[in-house]
């Protein structure tokens, strides 16, 4: 069965409050084998509700409604539901009671808007909510000759959290045919997104019972398959397989087959070898020790290094001959290897690793344009260098190299 969410609430749709609630009912309908295929957010507006109801109806068979069920004039949420579905609402007297309970334990008189918080749609099961007014509502059976099931949940977080969990997860589960959703995430570097999908697509492709979805990010691309299958193995050995076709054919631009992060990869990688890092950074200003030393246990491979941002800590931290800065420039691969290999001696490590190049946004020249970078890796007796031109902005692409000259 597929699901969708439907969020309802005008702050919903400024840009000071985001829907987080849909974040972890997905998690939770995921873990039940349920996929969310559609997701919508609907202002306090009734005829826009009732119409988002409406199309929910024609294309899902489980309905999640969440907030709008206040005693306020913009808490629509029950009579728009009554609307799409054709239903009658009627005042839950036992509900009532405990609502007036409620209000007289706190010493207060309740209003009369309160009471539309009692409005029960015919058929529905009331779900107590412990930590708010407005209790939730469950409604399953046949609308136009199909099965769906319906539920109406209380926005603020914690009162819907607590109800999802108490009063809806069983009963879902016991609609639910056993379903499982396994996942794989593979990530690539150095590799634009559109070759990498060039290359994959007819692969992927064979697999249309497999969800494949290619994001770039920052210095790296994510591939995320996903399925559902009647057994959990049925589903994993379906991505695994996938996942090792694409591995073959991708080869080492695959850095990460689990989604681990790239510094966690360097560190298995490190530890396995046994070997110690330092680095000499120039235009990423601390950025990669950063990324390095995130991962608990880094202080096993990792010793240290420098930012050497002018060309003076160059030569006084990482070695670099002035004479070498002045002749190639300090973004250069000759800078780049004597970083690599001056951090490498003075830090007494296995490997020297060095960044150099131009980050901009300003100080690119035509030889020497914004995004143009140079990693040298310095270990016993053998440095190599890379040479890259990164996009100018973040939002061009994927953060790989537009085109990468290897000088291996
Ligand atoms: P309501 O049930 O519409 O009165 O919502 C009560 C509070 O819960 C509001 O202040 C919202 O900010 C919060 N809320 C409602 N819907 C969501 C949602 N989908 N995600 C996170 N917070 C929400
Ligand atoms: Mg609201």
């Amino acid at each position: 069965m597929n699901a969708e969410i439907i969020a309802i609430g005008s702050e919903l749709l400024t840009p000071y409050r985001q829907d987080t609630n849909s974040l972890y009912l997905t998690e939770k309908l995921n873990q039940l084998g349920v996929e969310v295929v559609f997701k919508t957010v609907v202002g306090d507006n009734r005829r826009r509700l009732v119409s988002a109801a409406r199309q929910a109806l024609s294309r899902a068979d489980i309905l999640i409604f969440m907030g709008g069920l206040g005693p306020t004039e913009d808490d629509l949420t029950r009579e728009a539901v009554a609307e799409a579905l054709d239903l009658e609402l009627h005042r839950d007297p036992e509900i009532l009671a405990q609502l007036e309970k409620r209000f007289a334990r706190r010493k207060m008189k309740m209003s009369p808007n309160n009471e539309k918080q009692a409005d029960i749609l015919f058929g529905a099961t009331v779900l107590p909510n412990a930590n708010g007014t407005a209790p939730g509502q469950w409604l399953s059976g046949k609308y136009d000759s199909k099965e769906k099931i319906i539920m109406l949940l209380p926005g603020p977080p914690h009162e819907l959290k607590a109800l999802f969990e108490e009063q809806c997860l069983e009963r879902l589960r016991a609609k639910l045919p056993e379903q499982f959703i396994a996942t794989r995430t593979l990530k690539v570097a150095m590799m634009p997104e559109s070759q990498c999908d060039a290359r994959v697509a007819p692969i992927y492709k064979r697999y249309p019972d497999i969800q494949t979805t290619i994001l770039a990010g920052a210095g790296e691309i994510q591939l995320h398959l996903r399925t559902r299958a009647d057994s959990l193995e049925a589903a994993q050995q379906r991505v695994d397989k996938l996942a090792g076709e694409i591995e073959d054919e991708l080869d080492d631009s695959v850095f990460s087959s689990n989604g681990e992060s790239l510094e966690q990869i360097v560190s298995y990688f490190l530890q396995m070898r046994n070997l110690t890092l330092a680095v000499a950074e120039s235009c990423t200003g601390g950025m990669l020790a950063e990324r390095i030393t995130s991962i608990s246990g880094s202080s096993r491979y990792f010793v240290g290094g420098a930012i050497v941002y002018s060309n003076e800590l160059k030569t006084q931290f990482s070695g670099v001959p002035a004479d070498l800065i002045a002749k190639h420039g300090a973004v250069s691969g000759e800078v780049a290897i004597a970083m690599a290999e001056g951090i490498r001696e003075r830090c007494h490590a296995n490997l020297g690793l060095a960044i150099t190049g131009v980050a901009g946004p300003t100080g690119g020249t035509d030889e020497k344009p914004v995004g143009l970078v140079f990693h040298a890796l310095a270990g016993d007796g053998k440095t190599d260098v890379v040479e890259a031109a990164f996009p100018e902005t973040a939002n061009e692409s994927a953060g790989s190299p537009r085109n990468k000259r290897s000088t291996w």
